[in-house]
């Protein structure tokens, strides 16, 4: 596939076909497709094709890495005309937290309670509570970040006293595989402890989100209870990223 910026019209189009497969998906699991939002992951992505994104109605867009975030939203500052929403969805080196109470609506990457802390400290100093999802290794892989399933609930007790940060929900990156049903299994286990620490209506956490599913494998996701989809070849093309992806970026 070839880079889509620019071709007139691509990456409305994607936008377009991407919004029907999750409404077809949804609706298979009798679900309502309103409830699942779109983040268009722009890393790689030209100020321009990201312009174009917001045009076809993106409200949500997401980076894994702070500096090319933050360029990118030096960039686009005059270009856009209304609110957007930065997601941080990549691994985050506790340097890195203080860019960011300003510059984003949620983390999506939260693994360990050093970050927690350096999270809840920042947030403060910045006067924000910052909403966060924590990040699960549902299938325990060495390559990726994310707590292990089992210690997802002692893990969201202890940090339930940060008070400037909220815990919104749980995001998972499934195995790179090449049958998306072959990571069914992965996004229900997610969506089941997804909904067991839900129950458990513990003080300062709402299990609001469940942000599973990329390019290849977001119906499935869908069918399986996301509410928010990250995505990004799907929208934008292959592009080059030229930067080192982080560990589990779910490409092989
Ligand atoms: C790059 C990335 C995505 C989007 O991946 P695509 O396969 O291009 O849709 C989603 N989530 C994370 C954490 C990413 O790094």
């Amino acid at each position: 596939m070839e880079i889509m910026e620019g071709m007139g019209g691509a990456i409305r189009q994607n936008i377009e076909r991407v919004r029907e497969r999750i409404e077809r998906a949804a609706r298979r699991a009798g679900r309502n497709p309103d409830e699942v939002k779109i983040i268009a992951v722009t890393k790689g992505v030209e100020p321009a094709g990201i312009i174009e994104a917001i045009d076809a109605g993106i409200f949500d867009l997401g980076e894994n890495r702070v500096q090319e975030m933050l360029g990118k939203q030096a960039a686009l500052k005059d270009m856009v005309n209304r609110p957007v929403n930065w997601h941080m969805i990549g691994h985050l080196q506790n340097n890195k937290v203080k860019y960011l109470a300003g510059s984003v609506s949620m983390i999506h990457s939260l693994d360990s309670m050093k970050l927690a802390r350096e999270i809840d400290k920042k947030a403060e100093m910045a006067g924000k509570v910052m909403d966060v999802l924590v990040q699960v290794n549902v299938a325990e892989e060495e390559t990726k970040f994310g707590l292990k399933k089992h210690e997802v609930l002692d893990f969201i007790k202890e940090i339930s006293t940060c008070r400037n940060m909220k815990v919104r929900g749980l995001m998972a990156i499934a195995p790179y595989v090449e049958n998306p049903e072959d990571a069914r299994l992965v996004f229900r286990e997610l969506r089941k402890l997804f909904i067991d620490i839900g129950r458990k209506n513990i003080d300062n956490i709402d299990m609001d989100y469940l942000s599973m599913g990329m390019s290849k494998d977001f119906e499935v996701a869908v069918e399986e209870g996301a509410n928010i989809v990250r995505i990004g070849t799907a929208i934008f093309g292959k592009r080059q990223v030229t930067h080192c992806l982080e560990r589990g970026d779910g490409t092989p």
